[in-house]
């Protein structure tokens, strides 16, 4: 077994044991065990992307969408809680020297966790209408605004916070901060939502004058914004790999249920029409599975495609999980209700999936872009 393998084995191990035991319970409003992010830290998740001599594991993309979609066949929420703690230990390694020096030890240790912020109550999909301001002064600068819909806002030490510098207006003038959200001025609340975010951190806070140094610049205007679009490529695929990782999981729970229970003196699975769904979905992830194969390999290789195919991949792997996580639960029948099995959290998951890191109309209007670039401009 290679190293990353053999990790993978491990982390496979992890979610089945130690999270999937406690996950049931997240989707009705518990939160997860702090501890468990400790034993994620054990297992080097929020290090994977991270070079071994910087504290990390020095694995590739690839294999951080392989453990996001493991991590994800138990619990999507705790997956992304720990992606986006993963991420912001990345972008201080590669932007902020400095500032990595003083923060990984508390991000790789799991007791430090991060966001990335760029979602305003006023601004969504069009992230160039954010209002969240910086300005310059004799010290560093003061950051003022509000972000919402935020993974681990809830209880997270630090965000990368995407705010406009100065008194820029556009898309150019946004720039990334580094954020200590237990400063003074910064208040952090839970996002309220129809289904249980625990796992997921989600919230927001608000950011009221808050002082920050020179060097928590991490990204300068006019920079910050293709950053985001580069790496937003990367997050859309580690999606479509967690959908892929629910819908796997689902597919499995409702083939183990076929065989044990019976109806008309037969087990489900010997049932043409019961099955016949089954292997539908088993169809439709096998065709997602390969389109997000093939966006994985394409950021892993920095390969252009991969904007597309992240962009597509996200598309249809949530489309397919969209589709058939509902029939699945009713193929379990009542049972497929109870929370042990995962199904009713994997379909409110899959809603939260939809809308991370790019709703699905955007998406598709980026793949018609980069598909038909020269499309002239209509007459009427
Ligand atoms: C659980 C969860 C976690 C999240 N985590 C984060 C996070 O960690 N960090 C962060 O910054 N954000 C996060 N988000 C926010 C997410 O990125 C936004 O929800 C997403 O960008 C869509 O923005 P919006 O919800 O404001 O919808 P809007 O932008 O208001 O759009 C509403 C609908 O209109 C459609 N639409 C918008 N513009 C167009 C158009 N031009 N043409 C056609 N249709 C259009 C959209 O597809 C969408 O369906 C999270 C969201 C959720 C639900």
């Amino acid at each position: 077994m290679t190293r990353q393998a053999d990790h993978l084995a491990t982390v496979q191990r992890f979610a089945q044991t130690q999270l999937a035991p406690a996950a049931a319970g997240w989707g009705q409003g518990a939160s997860p065990d702090p501890a468990l992010f400790r034993a994620a830290a054990d297992l080097g998740l929020f290090g994977m992307e991270l070079p071994v001599d910087a504290g990390g594991l020095g694995f590739d993309f690839a294999h951080k969408a392989a453990v996001c979609a493991a991590l994800a066949a138990v619990d999507f929420g705790f997956a992304m809680s720990v992606v986006n703690t993963h991420n912001t230990a990345l972008r201080l390694h590669r932007s902020a020297p400095a500032l990595a020096a003083r923060h990984l030890p508390g991000l790789l240790s799991g007791q430090v966790a991060a966001c990335t912020a760029l979602t305003e109550p006023g601004a969504g999909t069009d992230v160039a209408a954010l209002k969240t301001r910086a300005t310059q002064g004799p010290d560093g600068w003061v950051i003022s605004g509000q972000k919402d819909w935020i993974i681990n806002a809830r209880h997270a030490g630090l965000s990368i916070v995407f705010a406009k510098c100065g008194t820029g207006d556009d898309g150019a003038a946004i720039g990334a901060f580094l954020v200590d959200l237990t400063a003074p001025g910064a208040t952090r609340h839970a996002t309220e939502a129809g289904f249980a975010q625990e796992s997921m951190g989600t919230g927001g806070f608000t950011l009221d004058a808050v002082a920050l140094p020179p060097e928590a610049l991490i990204l300068p205007a006019g920079t910050a914004f293709r950053a985001i679009l580069s790496e937003i490529n990367g997050a859309r695929a580690y999606v479509a790999a967690m959908c892929c990782g629910m819908l796997g999981a689902a597919i499995a729970t409702v083939a183990e249920h076929g065989q044990h229970r019976h109806s008309f003196g037969r087990p489900l699975m010997d049932h043409q029409a019961w099955r016949l769904a089954l292997a539908q979905a088993q169809t439709d992830l096998a065709a997602t599975q390969a389109l997000t194969d093939r966006a994985v390999a394409a950021i892993t290789t920095a390969d252009p495609a991969a904007q597309i195919l992240a962009a597509q991949a996200k598309v249809h792997a949530v489309q397919t999980a969209q589709h058939h996580l509902p029939a699945l639960l009713h193929a379990m029948g009542a049972e497929g209700l109870r929370p042990a099995h995962g199904l009713t959290r994997h379909i409110a998951a899959v809603q939260s999936a939809a809308l991370t890191d790019g709703a699905i109309a955007p998406l598709l209007e980026r793949v018609a872009r980069l598909s038909w670039p020269a499309t002239p401009a209509r007459k009427d």
